[in-house]
């Protein structure tokens, strides 16, 4: 019988990290066994990946704080990472003379997109507000840029605003998403443009926290849609039960996306794509 697959993830903090969990829901319904431990990285990432690496290990996650470490460390990406500039997935790879090289990819962008499509995010001619300009919004923003989406606009706002504005500048460069328009702002900014916005989305790490954004009500006056990247084994987090007190109609967490992200890594490792909506009902029951 073959040996599981060495996967794990890097972070700090790791130890609340449900990807093992995810992973092992991927690995009964397809078959292929894995060993997906969790890694806490307190001193240098680079160092905690080689070592995986060099002990067995065929391809890990990174997540908070490590994600610029990761891009930084891999030998080449896939067009995903090299727009975002931050890797949350790599995967060793060996050549027909046994050299090996890191491959980075970035999934949480199309692991977003393809949540806010099942989930019937009104994406055509959206004006999408997100809150929050750190990793996960240099993911997410790419896919969201697509003209086959359809968004109209997207206002970025962060409490250092110049991460917004060089998230956008990097997109501007790179000219994608040119029929989008791309707007980066300050809260207090925000409260002057007072955008009509009918998505939003939660891509700040105040959830953890138990905290909101800090946002006038009226901003949310005119959403029907309002997602938290952040998750919750019931839910709900502080953001989405304060979006459904004003009435939005449509609101989720972050699950869904954990999945989609996760798929897409397992993908790349393996070959072979999970059911995403199967094993996120999985996910959730065992959560729960
Ligand atoms: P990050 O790189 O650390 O960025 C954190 C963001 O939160 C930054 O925009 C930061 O603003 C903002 N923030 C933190 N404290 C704040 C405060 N007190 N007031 C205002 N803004 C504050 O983290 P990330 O990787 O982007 O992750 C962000 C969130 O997305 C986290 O909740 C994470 O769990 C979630 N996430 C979910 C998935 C998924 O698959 N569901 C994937 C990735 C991330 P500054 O730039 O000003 O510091």
């Amino acid at each position: 019988m073959s040996q599981p697959l060495k996967l794990t993830v890097f972070g700090n903090p790791i130890a609340h990290s449900i990807s093992p969990m995810v992973h092992s829901v991927f690995a009964q319904q397809t078959g292929i066994a894995v060993d997906y431990g969790r890694i806490k990285v307190e001193g240098d990432f680079a160092e905690a990946a080689k070592a995986f690496f060099a002990a067995g290990g065929i391809g890990c996650n990174v997540t908070v704080p490590c994600k610029p470490n990761a891009f930084a460390l891999v030998d080449h990406c896939t067009p995903s990472a090299e727009i975002a500039q931050v890797v949350n997935t790599i995967k060793l790879e060996v050549d027909a003379q046994g050299k090996t090289t890191l491959l980075g990819d970035n999934t949480d962008g199309r692991g977003l997109l393809t949540d806010l499509q099942r989930l019937k995010a009104p994406l055509n001619g959206a004006h999408i507000l997100i809150i929050g300009a750190g990793g996960a919004t240099r993911g997410i923003v790419p896919p969201l840029l697509d003209s086959k989406i359809g968004v109209k606009r997207i206002t970025i706002v962060n409490r250092t605003v110049s991460k917004a504005q060089d998230i956008i500048d990097a997109m501007r460069a790179l000219k994608l998403g040119t029929q989008v328009e791309l707007v980066a702002c300050s809260f207090e900014e925000l409260k002057a443009l007072a955008p009509h916005c009918n998505i939003i989305l939660n891509a700040t790490s105040l959830s953890l926290k138990g905290e909101l954004p800090d946002l006038s009500d009226e901003l949310y006056r005119h959403a029907s849609f309002a997602y938290d990247l952040f998750y919750t084994p019931k839910g709900t987090t502080v953001f989405t039960e304060y979006c459904k007190s004003l009435g939005i109609a449509h609101v989720y967490d972050g699950l869904g996306m954990l999945v989609g992200q996760a798929a897409l890594s397992f993908a790349l490792w393996t070959g072979t794509m999970p059911d995403v909506g199967l094993a996120l009902e999985q996910v959730r029951a065992q959560l729960g």
